[in-house]
């Protein structure tokens, strides 16, 4: 600690704010937290299931907090010392994290082990939007058959570096897949009570396509598939044109996006905002919110972020 404060020191009084540069002084620093491995996670969906596979076995370090937006995120000094002490390193990949690639390969050329969640989805459960050719849609956690499919990339991805905890993530592997079944079961139900005529979802960007895919929902958003893109004149006028056309009921805004054009849109084609959904983070571990059905769940965790957002769909669109 005494040593990153005086490296700290150092690099202010030497005025270098390169991350990298720090990223080199701190570089010695991995494992140090009472023994246990340090793992670095960077997006709350991401953080989430790495915390639940990990146990109490691992440090696991968050990037992101609730209400940041992983697109536009660019690493701090803060975030460069953190990465410098990690033993490991996982992520959403797909480009969501768009402005840390630099960062990765700089601390994966020193040893750093990093891992992409995503990195044995099947291309072919893949969504490759006509607006981002070239690219895969990276909101991935929104298919709970693709997110499912994560928890392996991280249960192995520990073991590996964690030989001795291994029986340990598979068994929190396997519990937390049967939470994400169950949750996929209730959503399917839930949604089932909107009519076929209601399920239409409009949102600030397009977050939501695999979501859409996996739960029946025509999808259409303002802005692209990243908020880095912003929306034109003419694609909040389509979108104001659609809602009116469709007879949409209600239009949501998104807990890390600016709600502004939503609000606009909303206020032009005479429609209600229906609620605040989690896309690309989810809420602030451990807040207990309530459920039409009275049910409680913590808006922290990916299970709780989908009764949200599934309750705060149906209810206002229906
Ligand atoms: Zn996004």
């Amino acid at each position: 600690m005494l040593l990153f404060f005086v490296r700290r020191r150092l690099m202010e009084l030497l005025g270098l704010g390169s991350i990298f540069t720090i990223l080199f002084f701190a570089g010695c620093g991995a494992g140090d937290s009472d023994g246990k491995l340090v793992v670095v996670s960077t997006t709350t969906h991401v953080t989430d299931m790495v915390k639940f596979v990990a146990g109490d076995r691992l440090e696991v370090i968050a990037l992101m907090g609730p209400g940041v937006d992983p697109h536009l995120y660019k690493p701090s000094a803060g975030d460069a010392a953190i990465l410098a002490k990690a033993d490991l390193i996982l992520y959403n990949g797909l480009m969501l994290e768009g402005r840390m690639a630099d960062i990765f390969a700089k601390v994966s050329r020193r040893g750093t082990k990093t891992y992409a969640v995503t990195e044995t989805v099947s291309e072919e459960l893949l969504l490759e939007p006509k607006e981002f050719e070239g690219h895969w849609d990276p909101h991935v956690w929104f298919d709970p058959e693709i997110w499912s499919k994560c928890i392996e990339v991280v249960r192995d991805a520990l073991s590996e570096n964690d030989p001795a905890g291994k029986a340990g993530y598979a068994e929190r592997a396997e519990a937390l897949k049967t939470q994400y079944l169950a949750v996929t079961h209730w959503a399917q139900s839930r949604i089932s009570e909107l009519p076929e005529e209601s399920r239409y979802l409009v949102t600030s960007h397009d977050a939501f396509n695999y979501f859409g895919r996996a739960f029946g929902l025509e999808v259409l958003a303002v802005q692209g598939i990243s908020t880095a893109t912003e929306a034109g004149l003419a694609d909040r006028v389509a979108m104001v044109d659609f809602v009116k056309k469709h007879g949409v009921k209600a239009i949501f805004v998104e807990s890390s996006v600016n709600p502004a054009i939503i609000e606009g849109i909303a206020k032009e084609a005479g429609v209600m905002i229906g609620g605040e959904l989690f896309s690309d983070a989810m809420g602030q571990p451990g807040r207990l919110e309530k459920g039409p059905d009275g049910e409680q769940y913590d808006i922290g965790t990916w299970v709780g972020m989908m009764k949200h957002n599934v309750n705060v769909i149906v209810e206002g669109l229906k």
